[in-house]
């Protein structure tokens, strides 16, 4: 029989508070689900009280899907992000196909939970039940794996982020298969949750771009704009239009100066002031989610202030994850083991990443500026750690270098905005010239938009 394994580690993040903490649950509706998942017929008799418990957390879960409220009439999108085909009770469609939630000792990395092809047990795994998941996460990964006992197993995609892992891709999102659902079911929060907090709304919106960009062997179609937002040192966030006269629009602020990383189509902020955490941005003044960005924030937030001025970029692809240090790059080229490997810059000094060829998640080669000036390329290329001088040249040191749509735009380290066309570099001006920090390729969603 086949297995079917459910990979999710690979983009998802932790959250470090449930939505649902210090609350309890209703003697009602402990009896209510107990009356469909006997293992908890013990709990049935009163009310339930969150203790931060693996129980405490599939039972947060449960509650999440039956009692997350959605606007009544839930539009299909225009693109492929959401059919609202999933969009009816998520409970029902859950219970109508797991009966039993079986907590897993331990699971290979990227796993959070998985059924087999018979039966109806759905088995978690311990990493999905930790306080650094949420409610939100849980909830999606859930109903992906009741899409599997429909029938709908993975197969392995021959190119794109998931190119060659086993088991972690669908074919094409209109099939509508578990990675339909997932997409679906952070879209439908994003866009018709009516309660959900702005930066977990921007959250889910970020993450169904992101699955619905790399988890089908025919990429699913979302209707988007690519964007360059811009941080200037007054903490205001703008928003450029590349493609129209480089127009600016205020996007509110960042909680802190610092650097801005990508993880699929979240941004997540180092700050500059190194006895800060680095955490998700979301824009507009969403606000914040005590959160953990994946398994290198999470390094790097438990060392100290020291430790963390080590760490100059980060370069978080698909399947590898290359750390610049300021003397060395540390790569963990294999997706399915924590080992990694240490390659010295041998005496020069790492600046940061340069995006020359834009920040996709399928490369398996990087750059990185030098403090010579010289650029070396990082990388898995053919899953072998890879540190070398490249042969790619550009005319000054620039901080930044990031594609967007097809615009290659770079800041300077005393805060200009240029664009570099082949060997040509072009000044862009902007309202903050002299005076911008920091600079990230940023999409935009006609689902989000649309009324
Ligand atoms: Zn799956």
């Amino acid at each position: 029989m086949k297995i079917l394994l459910s990979a999710i580690s690979f983009i998802l993040a932790g959250m470090g508070s449930s939505a649902f903490a210090a609350e309890c649950v209703s003697q009602k509706e402990m009896a209510e689900i107990a009356s469909h998942f006997s293992q908890f017929k013990n709990l049935a008799t009163k009310e339930y009280c969150y203790d931060g418990s693996q129980t405490a957390n599939l039972i947060a879960t449960v509650m999440y899907m039956r009692k997350t409220a959605f606007a009544a009439d839930m539009k299909p999108s225009q693109d492929e992000l959401f059919s609202g085909r999933f969009a009816q009770s998520w409970y029902q469609y859950f219970i109508g196909r797991i009966d039993e939630m079986d907590v897993q000792a331990s699971c290979p990395k990227g796993v959070g939970a998985f059924v087999y092809g018979w039966g109806n047990t759905m088995y978690v795994c311990p990493m999905m039940l930790t306080d650094s998941f949420s409610a939100i996460d849980r909830a999606s990964v859930f109903m992906h794996e009741a899409r599997h006992i429909d029938g709908f197993p993975h197969i392995t995609c021959r190119s794109g982020a998931r190119k060659n892992l086993a088991g972690a891709c669908d074919n094409r999102i209109s099939d509508g298969g578990s990675y339909a659902v997932t997409v679906e079911t952070y879209a439908q929060l994003a866009k018709y949750a009516t309660d959900l907090h702005p930066a977990l709304r921007a959250y889910s919106m970020a993450t169904a771009a992101t699955y619905a960009e790399e988890t089908f062997e025919v990429p699913a179609r979302v209707n988007h704009q690519d964007n360059l937002l811009l941080m200037a040192e007054s903490r205001d966030l703008f928003l450029m239009d590349v493609q129209n006269a480089f127009r600016m629009e205020a996007q509110g602020q960042t909680p802190a100066l610092g650097h801005l990383v990508l993880r699929g189509q979240h941004m997540i902020l180092f700050p500059d002031d190194k006895a800060q955490t680095a955490r998700y941005l979301f824009t507009k003044n969403a606000g914040e989610i005590a959160q953990s960005a994946g398994d290198a924030v999470v390094e790097y937030n438990s060392k100290s202030a020291a430790e963390r001025s080590r760490l100059v970029d980060l370069h978080i692809a698909a399947q590898w994850v290359g750390k610049i240090y300021t003397d060395k790059v540390n790569l963990a080229c294999d997706p399915r083991s924590a080992a990694a490997t240490d390659l010295s810059f041998n005496g020069v000094t790492a600046v940061g990443i340069l995006y020359i060829n834009g920040y996709t998640r399928t490369a398996d080669v990087h750059y990185v500026m030098t403090s010579t000036g010289t650029i070396y390329e990082f990388g898995c290329p053919g899953g072998r750690p890879t540190l070398r001088p490249s042969s790619v040249k550009l005319d000054q040191r620039y901080k930044r270098v990031h594609k967007v749509g097809n615009k290659v735009m770079a800041l300077t380290f005393d805060g200009l905005l240029y664009q570099i066309n082949g060997t040509q570099e072009a000044p862009v001006k902007t309202s903050i010239d002299g005076h911008i920090h920091e600079i990230v390729p940023h999409q935009t969603y006609q689902f989000l938009e649309m009324h």
